[in-house]
């Protein structure tokens, strides 16, 4: 209920104003992201580096329905990779096709990726595109079918509470291109194309997991990355991994930025291959609402924190 709440209200351009312009909030924020400008995020991609941890950089921004924003958008990203390697940094980025202009149109927004995948092919990082609603999971395939045709540093995401991720991972191990991050999805999805109970996507995400780290799949070239915070979903796959001795180029853990730093210290002083997904820029509220809504307490701090507490 509440979780469904929230991630109605994040939507709402109304209580976007409201919240972002909201001191508390704003507070709040930061802990989920690592600032609002490009030096924060590269000030918190060092950190995490000296901690021994591989960054995915997400310049925060969605269904952006205004062509000037999002090619702002897909500049930022191609000046930021630019720094990421002047710098040395080991990051890579994450995007969101809905950011890119997808709901302006199809061929621009495949061209606005496009434009950063060559850049950071250059650079030799690798780019990440998030998964959104399940209305644009179709679409994100084809484009990502699309540039995997023509580069090899490009990855996507999947939602394990998707009924059709199976066929869908099935399909793309066997094409020779899943490359591959795994998480349970973050968005209000009925009952007839998602899976609703916590212990079902446990299980269908390990399942998924293992499906990346089989020999055929791995012969194929399936790279895993388990986009979860979940230690019966991780602690499972990465026993699984050990078993059977997958190269660890070929599989890793990612967390997102702020959640779980005592295990992220733990799997990284256990020699687990971890990346934090470190968001940034003014364009937080969607993405710190998802965040108050896999967690209700943190809505409980944050009513504390708006009621100076
Ligand atoms: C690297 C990464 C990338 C992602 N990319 C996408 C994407 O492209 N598309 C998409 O739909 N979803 C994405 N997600 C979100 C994902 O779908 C889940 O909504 C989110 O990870 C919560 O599920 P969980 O597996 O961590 O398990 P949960 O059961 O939600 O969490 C396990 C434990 O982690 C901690 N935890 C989890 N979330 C929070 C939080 N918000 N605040 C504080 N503690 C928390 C708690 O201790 C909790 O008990 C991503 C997640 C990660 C980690």
């Amino acid at each position: 209920m509440l979780r469904r709440a929230l991630i109605t209200l994040s939507h709402s351009a109304t209580m976007r104003r409201m919240t972002s312009d909201f001191p508390p909030a704003r507070r709040m924020a930061r802990r989920f992201v690592a600032g609002e400008t490009r030096e924060d995020a590269l000030q918190v991609i060092q950190q995490l580096n000296e901690m021994g941890a591989l960054v995915t950089l997400d310049y925060l921004g969605e269904h952006v329905t205004d062509k000037a924003l999002a090619r702002a958008s897909a500049e930022e990203y191609e000046t930021v990779l630019d720094e990421i390697a002047s710098r040395g940094l080991k990051s890579g980025v994450s995007l969101k096709l809905s950011a890119m202009g997808l709901h302006i149109d199809e061929k621009f927004c495949y061209h606005n990726v496009r434009d950063i995948v060559t850049i950071a092919a250059e650079k030799g990082r690798f780019v990440r595109i998030d998964i959104e609603e399940s209305a644009l999971v179709d679409v994100t395939i084809e484009i990502y079918r699309r540039l995997r045709a023509e580069f090899d540093n490009v990855g996507m995401a999947l939602q394990a509470y998707l009924h059709r991720t199976r066929n869908d991972l099935q399909a793309l191990i066997d094409d020779g291109i899943a490359d591959i991050r795994l998480v349970k999805g973050a968005y209000d999805e009925p009952p007839d194309i998602a899976w609703q109970e916590r212990e079902k996507i446990q299980q269908e995400m390990i399942a998924l997991a293992k499906m990346m780290l089989t020999p055929e799949a791995r012969a194929k070239g399936a790279r895993m990355a388990l986009g979860s915070h979940d230690d019966v979903i991780y602690n499972e796959v990465i026993a699984y991994a050990n078993d059977l001795d997958v190269d660890p180029q070929r599989w890793e853990i990612q967390f997102l930025y702020g959640i779980r730093r005592d295990e992220l210290k733990r799997l990284l002083a256990e020699g687990v291959r971890m990346r934090v997904y470190v968001p940034y820029g003014g364009s937080w509220y969607p993405y710190f609402m998802r965040r108050l809504a896999e967690r209700p307490a943190n809505l409980v701090f944050f009513l504390r924190a708006a009621a100076g507490k």
